[in-house]
């Protein structure tokens, strides 16, 4: 990968001067490629910095042998290009083991052939993850999607895609037509669709044994993009607060217990 991004910046930047000793013969680059060929340049002086900066300092942590993996974490988050576990969470690399898809969802086990199920189980079951967490976020492009079934309609890989997310449409539709404002009524999906996830998290024999076993707990977040803040749902209390240092209270489900659907919307009625 890291020779194809090279020879990507290397052709292009070849090509400009090319470009310009001879403009007769060749058309001067649009804007866009420009773009385009500063944008390469950039992930190639990210590519060295990388190499010179952290893996120097954390040179063990990638070198080790592979057994040597052992993150304790499994983050499962979204696609979006704001979204980074490891920005996100400024921890080293090693300590998480990651998986991320459009809307953070987790198909259901067996319901999917798409590479999640198998990495969940690897990490629970080959890796020991004491703790998985699905990190939502704010401005949600996946769950707008859910709620303008327009774009599933043009879109068969999404729409396919988003019905594992079917059931967080139907607890919207039911019982959030008092949330009518477009961006409240957005977020509400984004939070509603971390518990619905994390519930099909548990039909994983894998997680559902761990779980048994108090060996593993599950933790529902959202990043808030306008603030910055991360929310994470408090089962004590049945709702999203912002996790501080200090007020970090229980996770959602620790060896099998968990608030019903129920009780959540009688709290927030
Ligand atoms: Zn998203």
């Amino acid at each position: 990968m890291l020779s194809a991004f090279v020879s990507a910046a290397t052709i292009a930047s070849q090509s400009a001067r090319r470009v310009t000793k001879d403009s007769r013969v060749r058309k001067p680059l649009s804007p866009t490629q420009t773009v385009e060929i500063i944008l390469v340049q950039k992930l190639v002086e990210g590519i060295h910095q990388f190499r010179n900066g952290i893996f120097s300092s954390e040179q063990s942590v990638f070198e080790g042998p592979v057994d040597d993996q052992h993150p304790p974490v499994l983050f499962i988050t979204c696609s979006d290009s704001r979204i980074d576990p490891i920005l996100l969470t400024q921890i080293k690399p090693g300590a998480l083991f990651v998986l991320q898809n459009a809307g953070n969802i987790v198909p259901p086990y067996k319901a999917a052939e798409d590479g999640s199920g198998a990495t969940i189980e690897y990490a629970v079951s080959v890796l020991g993850v004491n703790n998985i967490v699905i990190c939502a976020h704010s401005q949600c492009e996946a769950m707008g999607c859910l709620l303008d079934q327009s774009h599933v309609a043009k879109h068969a890989a999404i729409g396919s895609w988003l019905c594992h997310a079917e059931s967080t449409r139907q607890i919207i539709e039911e019982n959030y037509a008092h949330i009518t404002e477009a961006t409240e009524r957005l977020m509400a999906t984004v939070e509603e669709n971390v518990l619905v996830q994390l519930e099909h998290l548990q039909t994983y024999p894998s997680v559902a044994e761990a779980l048994g076993r108090k060996a593993l707990n599950l933790h529902g977040w959202v990043c808030e993009f306008e603030t910055g803040q991360v929310l994470g749902y408090d089962s004590l209390d049945c709702q999203f607060v912002p996790i501080g240092e200090t007020n970090f209270k229980a996770p959602w489900v620790t060896g099998g217990s968990r608030p019903s659907r129920e009780l959540r919307h009688e709290l927030h009625e």
